[in-house]
């Protein structure tokens, strides 16, 4: 099928008066960003309350659709063929190709034509339109009959300057598009769970920045690479994320040095929270983002969250609480994290773990632990803010 456009469809509820165009923008913007590295040259506008995509002569239909089932914000893309209002005949001759192309026999056997009239001063009303349409269609496809109530298809015949037929939709991601709800500075590690919190927090329209902890030497080159991959691959969803890639290495042997063994995971995850909310501040950023799921390790027991969480002065989003592994792991082959986050590259944390870390740790004992680095960790945390490395990534 020859399709010159999309129109896009978004779920609306709860987003009334101002709040409606602000979303309708930042929809368009995000498609149009979406397209940018799809061959073809595409127009996106708003229009009486729709957005549709144009394309100006030939592109990549599925390369289009790929990216735009990545924009938060769109639940369904529907391809849509126009054509030129030559008469009544000429309309009903392009329903019917389009109805035998897209609808054959072995896909659907009843219809509904859904007509409808931008310009009032049309000759045919919609009734009528639906009634000698739907006409056309029987005669034209004999395989097809009308059912008003269930049908297999529904035929939308938009009356505008140009006719507009579509009917097909296909899904798109939902949520809400990113921009419309501030920003969140992810902490982003080479597992499986981080990108998909990422993703699901993007997924509401908040724009994401992140931040990675590397321990180079005992860490490799590769595995910030991993890193680097998973936040392109989040990106395609969320859009450029500036990432921050952080020397940790004297922070993690001073506590190592410093501090009981069994606690080293608890206060370092501490002492990442702190470094990011201050990379957050850089970025504008209001809250953090954790992978964390209670219970899934040491150090996401209920009490291990409570240690972590009181160094934080920003509210701290943890979007996969309540999941399962094996829910998490479905999610990020969904949007497509997982092969990359099961390379085995350690990540700092993997490197410096106790045999037997505590799982029910005392905030008082891990404050007064702390009390050991004193001194020596301040400027450590300087340096490892100041040298940070950072890149804007984008898919
Ligand atoms: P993930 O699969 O996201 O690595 P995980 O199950 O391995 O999660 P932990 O290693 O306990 O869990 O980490 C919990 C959370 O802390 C991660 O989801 C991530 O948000 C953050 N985190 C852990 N390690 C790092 C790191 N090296 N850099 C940045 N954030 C990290
Ligand atoms: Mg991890």
């Amino acid at each position: 099928m020859n399709y010159q456009a999309f129109l896009i469809k978004y779920a609306e509820i709860g987003i009334k008066g101002k709040n409606r165009i602000l979303f309708e923008e930042a929809l368009v913007r995000q498609i149009a960003r979406s397209l940018k590295p799809v061959e073809g040259e595409f127009e996106v506008t708003r229009e009486m309350g729709r957005i549709y995509v144009r394309a100006d002569g030939s592109f990549d239909f599925e390369g289009a659709v790929d990216a735009m089932r990545h924009v938060f914000g769109i639940s369904g893309i529907c391809p849509v063929v126009i054509v030129e209002d030559e008469g009544f005949e000429s309309i009903a001759q392009a329903v019917v190709r389009y109805t035998a192309e897209v609808y054959p026999e072995s896909r659907a056997k009843t219809f509904k034509i859904f007509a409808r009239r931008s310009n009032k001063s049309y000759p045919k009303d919609s009734m009528q339109l639906n009634a000698d349409l739907g006409e056309a269609v029987l005669n034209g496809c004999p395989w097809m009959q009308v059912d008003v109530h269930h049908p297999d298809c529904v035929i939308t015949v938009e009356v505008r300057k140009k006719i507009y037929i579509y009917s097909h939709v296909i899904p798109g991601p939902g949520g809400m598009p990113v921009g419309t709800n501030g920003e969140a500075e992810l902490l982003l590690s080479g597992g499986i769970d981080s990108p998909v919190a990422g993703y699901m927090i993007a997924k509401r329209g908040v724009t994401i920045d992140a931040v990675y902890f590397h321990a180079p030497p005992y860490t490799s080159e590769r595995a910030k690479q991993k890193v680097v991959d998973l936040a392109r691959i989040v990106s395609a969803y969320s859009g450029p994320i500036r990432l921050h890639i952080v020397n940790f290495t004297d922070i993690q042997l001073a506590i190592y040095e410093k501090c009981p063994h069994e606690e080293l995971t608890i206060i370092m995850r501490r002492y990442m929270m702190k470094i990011a909310e201050s990379f957050a501040r850089k970025d504008g950023a209001k809250a953090l983002i954790t992978g964390e799921s209670v219970g899934q390790v040491a150090s996401q027991t209920v009490d291990s969250l409570v240690c972590t969480n009181a160094v934080c002065t920003l509210p701290v989003f943890r979007p996969l609480i309540g999941f399962d592994k094996q829910e998490i792991i479905e999610i990020s082959r969904k949007i497509g994290s997982y092969e990359t986050s099961i390379q085995p590259f350690e990540d700092c944390c993997t490197i410096f773990v106790a045999k037997h870390p505590v799982t029910h740790p005392i905030l008082k004992v891990i404050e007064r632990s702390e009390k050991k680095l004193e001194g020596v960790i301040e400027p450590m945390i300087e340096t490892a803010v100041s040298t940070a490395e950072t890149v804007l990534v984008e898919s």
